[in-house]
C-alpha cells in the first residue's frame, strides 16, 4: 500500500461535556426506549418469525428494550440455500471489490454509525462508554481495515517462476458455506468472525449470542449499507443446537469460526467429527474458547505496577474477557505494597449503569453469570484457605451487579485458581521469594487453558526464565503489563491448550484458514 489503510483507530475520549460524550448519550437514550423489533437476516431480507423473546439490559434486567425473532429449523435451511446461491457471484468477484466494501463498512462505524453501535453495546452487553468505544468502535474497525490489508499481503505472495514455467496460486474461497458462532462479550469479535470470512470470497450462516442481539443487529446494517450483497452474510437468532445441527448436517458445510465456551466449542468440534463421511471437504475449524490467564509477580517486580496490572486485567470489562487475569502469583516480599494498592484502587471504583459515565465497572452479562460468580464469592468467604480481601457484594435487584473482588487463598490449587469465572474475581496466591522456579512450573502445570499470561520483573533473568518455563501456557505473553488488551495489527491474539487452535485474531494467520488455494502451473 502506498496509502495507509491499516491504521489503528483512535480511541475517542468522551470528556465530560464534549460534543461526543452528548451525542453518544443521546443515542443511547434513544435506544434504551426504542422497543426495537429484530429480525432474522436472509438473502438480504428481514425475516420475522414472529416466534420472538424479550431483550432487557444486564444493568437493568426489568426493563424491556425491543424483542428479537427465533429462528425455525427452515430458515436455518433457508440460509443456507441462500448462502450456496449467492457463493456463485461473490466468490468469482475480484478481491478488490469484497476489500472495498468492507473498507467501506470500517467508515461507516467510524462515522455515522459509531454512536449507535455504541450505545448498543453499551445496552446490549452492559459497557460503559469507554469499553464500548474502544470494543464496538476501535476494534471492529480495526479488524476491519486490517483484514483488508493481510488479504492484500496474501494475495501478492505467490511463488517463483521461470522463463518456461509460470506458477500461480490462486486464493479461492473453500467450497461450500461457512458457519461463525460469535460471543457477547465484544462486538468486534461478533463482527469479525463473519466479515474474516466472508471477506475471503465465503458465504456465511452467522448465529451472534443471545446476549448480544442489539449491537449484531447494528452490524448487520452496517454490512448491508456497505454493499455486502444478499445471501453473503445470513444471521440466524435462536436456540444454537438447533442452529447448529442444521448447519453441521449439510454436506455443504465448510468451516466453523467461533469464539465462545471451551465445553461448547468440544462440542461442536464432536458434532463435526460425527459428521465427517457426509462432507464434501473437510470443514476448518477455527475456535478460540477459554482462558484462567495468570499473573506472575516476582520479588523484583515494581509493586504499583503489579497492583495496576491487577486490577486493570482483572476488573476492566467486568473481568469478561477471555483474556481476563483470574489468578496472580506475588512474591511475599512485595505483597504488603502490592495489596495497600489493589485495596485503594478497587475501593476507588465506581459500580452501575454505563449512563453514568463515572462507572468504571458495570454488570455482568445475564443471571446465569450472576449467580455462578455469587456462588463462588460466598464459598470463598466460607471456606478456611480463602479470605476476601476487597470486594465480594454482590446485588441483583435492578441489575447483575457483581463487586470486584480480590480472594486471597493459601493454596495455590484453590478451586477459583483453575475454574474460570469469566466476571470480575481475581484469587492471588503469595508464594516464597525463593520459591520462583517452582512457582513457575506450577502455573505451568496447573494452566489447562493457555489464553494469556504476564510476568512482572525488573530483573531480565527472571524474565527470561518465565519466558522460557510458560512457553505452552500463553498464547499472547506480557512482560511488565497486565495480561489483556490485545490490539489489531500490533498483538495478533489467540491461545492453544483449552483456548482454542490458536489462530491468531487479527493476523494472516487467520484470514489463511478461510481460503483454499487452487496452484496453476503452465508450461511454455
Ligand atoms: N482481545 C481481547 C484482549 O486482548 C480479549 C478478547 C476476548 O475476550 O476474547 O483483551
Amino acid at each position: 500500500f502506498n496509502t495507509p489503510i491499516a491504521i489503528n483507530e483512535p480511541v475517542r475520549s468522551y470528556a465530560p461535556g464534549s460534543p461526543e460524550r452528548e451525542s453518544v448519550l443521546a443515542a443511547y437514550k434513544e435506544l434504551f426506549n426504542s422497543n426495537v423489533d429484530v429480525p432474522l437476516y436472509i438473502n438480504g431480507k428481514d425475516v420475522k418469525t414472529g416466534n420472538t423473546r424479550t431483550m432487557s439490559p444486564p444493568h437493568d434486567h426489568k426493563h424491556v428494550v425491543g424483542q428479537y425473532h427465533l429462528a425455525e429449523k427452515t430458515h436455518v435451511e433457508e440460509a443456507i440455500s441462500t448462502a450456496l446461491e449467492a457463493r456463485k457471484a461473490w466468490s468469482q468477484m475480484p478481491w478488490e471489490h469484497r476489500a472495498g466494501i468492507f473498507l467501506k463498512a470500517a467508515e461507516l462505524i467510524q462515522g455515522p454509525y459509531r454512536d449507535k453501535i455504541n450505545a448498543a453495546t453499551m445496552i446490549a452487553q452492559s459497557k460503559t462508554i469507554h469499553q464500548a468505544e474502544i470494543d464496538s468502535a476501535c476494534e471492529l474497525i480495526d479488524f476491519l481495515r486490517f483484514n483488508v490489508q493481510f488479504m492484500t499481503d496474501i494475495y501478492h505472495d505467490q511463488p517463483e517462476s521461470t522463463s518456461d514455467a509460470w506458477n500461480k496460486i490462486e486464493y479461492r474461497p473453500l467450497e461450500g458455506f461457512t458457519y461463525a458462532v460469535t460471543p457477547f462479550n465484544f462486538t468486534a469479535i461478533a463482527g469479525n468472525l463473519p466479515a474474516c470470512m466472508a471477506l475471503m470470497g465465503n458465504v456465511v450462516v452467522w448465529k451472534p449470542s443471545d446476549s448480544q442481539v442489539f449491537s449484531a443487529k447494528v452490524i448487520m446494517d452496517v454490512f448491508e449499507e456497505a454493499g455486502v450483497p444478499a445471501g453473503v452474510i445470513n444471521v440466524v437468532f435462536g436456540d444454537a443446537e438447533m442452529i447448529t445441527d442444521v448447519v453441521m448436517s449439510s454436506p455443504d458445510f465448510s468451516g466453523l469460526h467461533f469464539t465462545g465456551s471451551t465445553y461448547v466449542f468440544k462440542e461442536l468440534w464432536k458434532k463435526i467429527g460425527n459428521n465427517i463421511h457426509n462432507y464434501k471437504t473437510y470443514p476448518r475449524i477455527v475456535g478460540e474458547t477459554g482462558g484462567k490467564d495468570f499473573i506472575v509477580a516476582h520479588k523484583t517486580a515494581k509493586p504499583k505496577q503489579v497492583a495496576t496490572a491487577i486490577v486493570r486485567g482483572a476488573f476492566e470489562f467486568q473481568g469478561q474477557k477471555c483474556s481476563a487475569a483470574s489468578r496472580a502469583y506475588i512474591a511475599k516480599s512485595i505483597w504488603k505494597e502490592v495489596k495497600g494498592y489493589v485495596i485503594e484502587d478497587v475501593n476507588s471504583f465506581k459500580q452501575g449503569s454505563p449512563e453514568d459515565m463515572s462507572n468504571f465497572v458495570t454488570a455482568v452479562i445475564h443471571e446465569g453469570s450472576f449467580d455462578k460468580l455469587a456462588k463462588y464469592i460466598d464459598q470463598a468467604k466460607a471456606d478456611k484457605d480463602a479470605e476476601i480481601i476487597v470486594g465480594g457484594g454482590y446485588d441483583k435487584s435492578k441489575g447483575y451487579f457483581i463487586e470486584p473482588t480480590v480472594i486471597l487463598t493459601t493454596n495455590p490449587n484453590y478451586t477459583t485458581m483453575s475454574t474460570e469465572l469469566f466476571g470480575p474475581v481475581i484469587t492471588i496466591y503469595i508464594y516464597e521469594d525463593d520459591a520462583y522456579s517452582e512457582t513457575l512450573k506450577l502455573v505451568d502445570e496447573t494452566s489447562e487453558y493457555a489464553l494469556t499470561g504476564a510476568i512482572l520483573a525488573q530483573d531480565r533473568y527472571a524474565v527470561i526464565e518465565a519466558t522460557d518455563a510458560l512457553q505452552n501456557a500463553a498464547g499472547n505473553f506480557y512482560i511488565n503489563d497486565k495480561p489483556t488488551g490485545a490490539v489489531v495489527g500490533m498483538q495478533p491474539f489467540g491461545g492453544a491448550r483449552a483456548s482454542g487452535t490458536n489462530d491468531k485474531a487479527g493476523s494472516p494467520q487467520n484470514l489463511l484458514r478461510w481460503i483454499s488455494p487452487r496452484m496453476i502451473k503452465e508450461t511454455f
